[in-house]
């Protein structure tokens, strides 16, 4: 049987067998409360907090700093809503301080939709345009600072364009206005393929959201950074977990495959980081990461006429490919490539299915139906030279059929 094609690795990442073979005797053998004080609980809370260690050790940051969550949403949910609750009165609407918070029309839906709830609470929102290669402009951040902005969130990767954003300028931008000022990353599509060091490029950052299932632990597992000394109110209500900030038991298994998968992503970036400073030609797997993307990108461009990069001329995620086909209707088009046995996306995954075109694109100035006409490919670890080869010669050739029944 032929393997099907997988491009949708910003949707969901397989699960590594590391991983898997790392949180396997937790379901079972070692199934403990790590809140229960005898020897089966005490041996989860042991490797609970050995996942804690790697987590930080990925984003050079300390354990204590790392609350573990269900994922990316929870992650950013907590981070938004932590901070800016302080500033609600108590029937949870805008209370008697202002707050201001500044994020971008081109975040995750985890964030949008976040801010938009605390808008409807009353508080004020300022929601930052991209510019055409969806990026955020540092000085009209600037000037969309006010004296009672308390907390910025903008994204490190877009999860549609893979264009990452100025978030180290930025944080420091912010904090020149005023260092009691917080900002929030969501780095869920960055992690594991850029390095997140807390203490050196992102020292101004205070609250990062990582997921799981985009660097290959299962979905439903995350985590929020939170600075040291960062005050942050809880979502949820019961137990003392994660130090009074994440209440309920931990989801044992799922933070040991998370923790393993944080050591594989460092020991990867850390391999990358030698290859690039040797001469050696031996790839890593985010250099091949970005060769593989780099050549399905000229492929296609070349095999499809009229077809455009979308964010071409932003610094983007080496995974990541966004392509504009005019005339296509990517959804149309999505089936006809399933049906021959290639995954891809248009829109984020959540969007799939619905209409509506994507809000990233139509900010960065596409039209609706140059959206609608947009194509998602995103490389795993794990996409081989066959499935490039395959998808090269599939997505032209299922174009080309398109086209040709139209124009007949
Ligand atoms: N943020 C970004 C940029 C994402 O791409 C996603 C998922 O696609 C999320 C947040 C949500 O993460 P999760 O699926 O873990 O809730």
């Amino acid at each position: 049987m032929v393997s099907r094609i997988y491009l949708d690795g910003n949707a969901t990442t397989p699960v590594l067998p590391e991983v898997v073979d790392a949180m396997r005797p937790f379901w079972s053998e070692s199934f403990g409360n790590p809140s229960s004080a005898h020897h089966a609980g005490q041996r989860s809370r042991v490797a609970v907090e050995r996942a804690r260690s790697a987590c930080a050790a990925l984003l050079n940051a300390q354990p204590k700093e790392i609350v573990f969550t269900s994922g990316g949403t929870e992650s950013d949910n907590l981070a938004l809503t932590g901070v800016l609750q302080p500033y609600l009165d108590s029937r949870g609407t805008a209370g008697s301080q202002p707050a201001h918070l500044i994020t971008t029309q081109i975040e995750h839906h985890a964030v949008l939709y976040a801010a938009e709830a605390l808008e409807r609470r009353g508080l004020d929102v300022t929601y930052l345009a991209p510019t055409a290669d969806g990026t955020i402009d540092p000085a009209a951040f600037e000037a969309a600072l006010r004296p009672h902005t308390r907390l910025v969130s903008v994204m490190l990767a877009n999860n549609e364009t893979g264009a990452i954003q100025p978030v180290g300028k930025l944080a420091r931008i912010a904090k020149a206005h005023s260092p009691k000022l917080l900002f929030h990353t969501d780095a869920v599509q960055a992690a594991g393929k850029l390095r997140l060091d807390m203490a050196g490029e992102f020292k101004n950052v205070d609250l990062v959201a990582l997921s799981g299932h985009k660097m290959y632990a299962p979905q439903g597992t995350g985590l929020l950074f939170v600075r040291k000394g960062v005050q942050l109110a809880p979502l949820f209500h019961g137990g003392p977990h994660e130090r009074q900030r994440r209440a309920g038991t931990e989801n044992v298994p799922g933070i040991v495959a998370l923790g393993r998968a944080a050591e594989l992503a460092r020991a990867c970036l850390e391999s990358e980081d030698a290859a690039q400073s040797s001469t050696s030609p031996g790839l890593s797997s985010n250099l091949s990461l970005e060769a593989s993307r780099n050549q399905l990108e000229a492929g296609l461009l070349a095999a499809i006429p009229g077809a455009r990069i979308n964010a071409a001329n932003a610094p983007r995620m080496n995974n990541t490919t966004n392509l504009l086909i005019p005339g296509i209707d990517a959804e149309s088009l999505l089936i006809a490539l399933d049906l021959q046995g290639l995954s891809a996306s248009f829109g984020s995954a959540c969007q799939s299915g619905a209409t509506e075109p994507s809000h990233v694109l139509t900010a960065m100035g596409l039209t609706p139906a140059e959206a609608r006409s947009s194509l998602r490919l995103s490389l795993t670890r794990l996409t081989t030279e066959d499935d490039l080869t395959r998808a090269l010669a599939l997505i032209p050739a299922t174009i080309g059929r398109i086209r040709a029944s139209r124009a007949t």
